[in-house]
């Protein structure tokens, strides 16, 4: 297969994935060709701006290290063509739109990833890392089916115009205090978290609208609701609606999202299947 260099990173071809700003590769660094890892190129007008602000966010974000986040190894500057490239954890199964195959989730597993993804933000809350960009294509799934969530705290480095703007493609997640006022609160990743959510529970998000204005006029007349026959369990259902709030006062907030007994109740049933499985070894 093709190659080219970047930094110390031999890069194939053949891009594995696209998003708005960037082209994503497989690659590896040329001393440690066992090890393959994502290499995301991202374009910016002026880098040498960006990468100023970007340098030093860049080394908290190195030295972050959890289980449900992805990992960031290293960033190469290409000052000259205007790119940075970021040398990224590898996910073999790619994100979750893929994963999900707008196919609905049985409510257990739609726990556990709920479950991963609180912990995992939590390690972000706990170093002020506020994500900005949550959607189905920034989690991602590891080859043990565990999530890694990435893209954090890189959303600020675009100006708000260029946001809305690109977030129109895919409005979807964006918090209703946003969409109208351009206001930005701590709250408004919790209201995306339940667009996530239900995504996971029904297999498609809760509002469908063609235009940006559609949604804003959707979300605030209509409430969102479960399709008739999908049952889930009322703590499950009390999350949701918690989350799906309209108003960011009335919404749930951090520190009860990640205490939310649906949440922790993951942790007692995995614990309790693990002592069925070792009772029935004895
Ligand atoms: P946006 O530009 O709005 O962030 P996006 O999240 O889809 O959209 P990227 O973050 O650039 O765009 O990623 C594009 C796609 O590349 C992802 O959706 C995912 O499928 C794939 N991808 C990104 N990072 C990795 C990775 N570390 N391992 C495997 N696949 C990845
Ligand atoms: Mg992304």
């Amino acid at each position: 297969m093709k190659t080219f260099t970047i930094g110390n990173y031999l890069v194939f071809n053949k891009r594995i994935g696209k998003g708005a700003f960037s082209r994503v590769y497989k690659g590896f660094h040329i001393k440690h060709p066992d090890n393959i890892v994502a290499i995301k190129q991202i374009e910016h007008d002026n880098i040498t701006k960006l990468a100023k602000n970007i340098k030093r966010e860049i080394e908290v974000m190195k030295k972050l290290n959890h289980m449900y986040i992805l990992k960031l190894y290293d960033v190469v500057y290409d000052y000259d063509n205007n790119n940075i490239y970021l040398i990224l954890e590898y996910c073999a199964k790619g994100d979750m739109t893929s994963f999900l195959n707008s196919r609905p989730l049985k409510e257990k597993y739609v726990k556990k990833y709920m479950y991963q993804l609180s912990e995992g933000l939590k390690y972000l809350y706990k170093h002020k890392i506020i994500h900005r960009d949550l959607k189905l294509s920034n989690i991602l799934i590891s080859d043990t089916n565990d999530i890694k969530i990435s893209d954090f705290g890189f959303a600020r480095y675009f100006d708000s115009d260029t946001m809305v703007e690109t977030l129109c493609g895919t409005p979807l997640y964006m918090a209703p205090e946003i969409m109208k006022y351009k206001n930005y609160t701590i709250k408004a990743d919790l209201w995306s978290i339940g667009i996530i959510m239900y995504q996971m529970l029904v297999g498609k998000p809760p509002y469908n609208a063609k235009t940006f204005y559609q949604l804003v006029k959707m979300i605030d007349k209509y409430k969102p609701q479960l399709p008739n026959g999908l049952f889930v369990s009322p703590e499950c259902s009390d999350l949701l609606f918690s989350l799906l709030v309209k108003e960011p006062t009335n919404r749930i907030t951090w520190e009860n999202f990640f205490n939310h007994i649906w949440i922790k109740n993951y942790i007692s049933e995995s614990m309790m299947i693990e002592n069925n499985l070792i009772n029935i070894d004895f």
